[in-house]
């Protein structure tokens, strides 16, 4: 058996006395794709945000290429993680939302090569032939110069990709990234997600589009209340769900 390069256990988060995540399990083995899907409400932004630092958790723990996030051992004590640790390790994953965030004042290109030169110290060339070899990949070559404003929702969410994947993730995470956008450019996004899991890219995917999932999936997580009411293998999932509280939340979105 080899080490999950993501691995939840007992994940548990608080906002005052609501309780969001009760006790989530799961893990990611390098190059899955794993989508979430589950009713608004039921903590899966909040379990993304815990992965990435953007929230800290109240109980449990989780581990990236088997290092604990947030936390680090001295001896045998625990200690939270100076910002510097955090950050190095938040470069290992890739977060794409569904408001896409680019600098709206800088272009496509720009937005790409920012972090790498800046966070990273890549000479500028390089970060920009890499850049522009990332624009190709989803699909917008033509649109290096161009700023946020002049692009459609669907390639601002392409660049965003993009710009994740230029800080060479082990994993890429995603928020609804199709959510935002008007129906006809969902497909051209997708398009680009389905690319990058068949290039191997380990990815966890928060979405709606039940079609990406039962498609492009390695394994389906439902969530509901704040904890994973079932989770497996997608098209067995979707065609014969074991808990009705899936069966439910299936009839609607399906
Ligand atoms: P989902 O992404 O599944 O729609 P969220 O993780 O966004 O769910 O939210 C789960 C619950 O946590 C919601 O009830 C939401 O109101 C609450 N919540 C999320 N973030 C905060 C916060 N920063 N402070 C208080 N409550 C929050
Ligand atoms: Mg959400």
């Amino acid at each position: 058996m080899t080490m999950p390069l993501l691995k939840v256990e007992r994940l548990r988060k608080s906002f005052g006395d609501h309780e969001v995540l009760s006790g989530i399990d799961l893990s990611v083995n390098e190059g899955d794709v794993t989508c979430i899907v589950g009713p608004s409400g039921s903590g899966k932004s909040t379990l993304l945000r815990c992965l990435n630092h953007l929230e800290k958790p109240t109980g449990g723990a989780i581990f990236l290429q088997g290092e604990p996030v947030g936390v680090r051992w001295r001896g045998d004590r625990l200690y939270e993680m100076s910002f510097n640790e955090m950050a190095r390790q938040r470069q290992k994953m890739g977060m794409v939302f569904q408001g896409f965030h680019l600098f709206p004042h800088k272009t496509a290109l720009q937005n790409i090569t920012e972090a790498p030169i800046i966070v990273k110290g890549t000479p500028r060339h390089q970060a920009e032939a890499e850049g522009m070899a990332l624009l190709e990949k989803v699909g917008m070559p033509d649109r290096a110069h161009y700023y946020p404003r002049q692009l459609s929702g669907g390639q601002q969410q392409r660049v965003a990709i993009a710009r994740s994947l230029a800080m060479k993730p082990a994993l890429l995470l995603f928020d609804e990234p199709t959510s935002a956008l008007d129906p006809e450019l969902v497909g051209e996004v997708l398009a680009a997600m389905r690319q990058l899991a068949e290039e191997g890219m380990t990815m966890l995917v928060v979405t709606h589009e039940m079609l990406f999932a039962r498609d492009v999936a390695d394994h389906l997580i439902f969530m509901e209340g704040g904890v994973i009411v079932e989770q497996g293998n997608p098209r067995e999932i979707m065609t014969s769900p074991r808990h009705e509280r899936t069966r439910e939340f299936l009839a609607r979105v399906l």
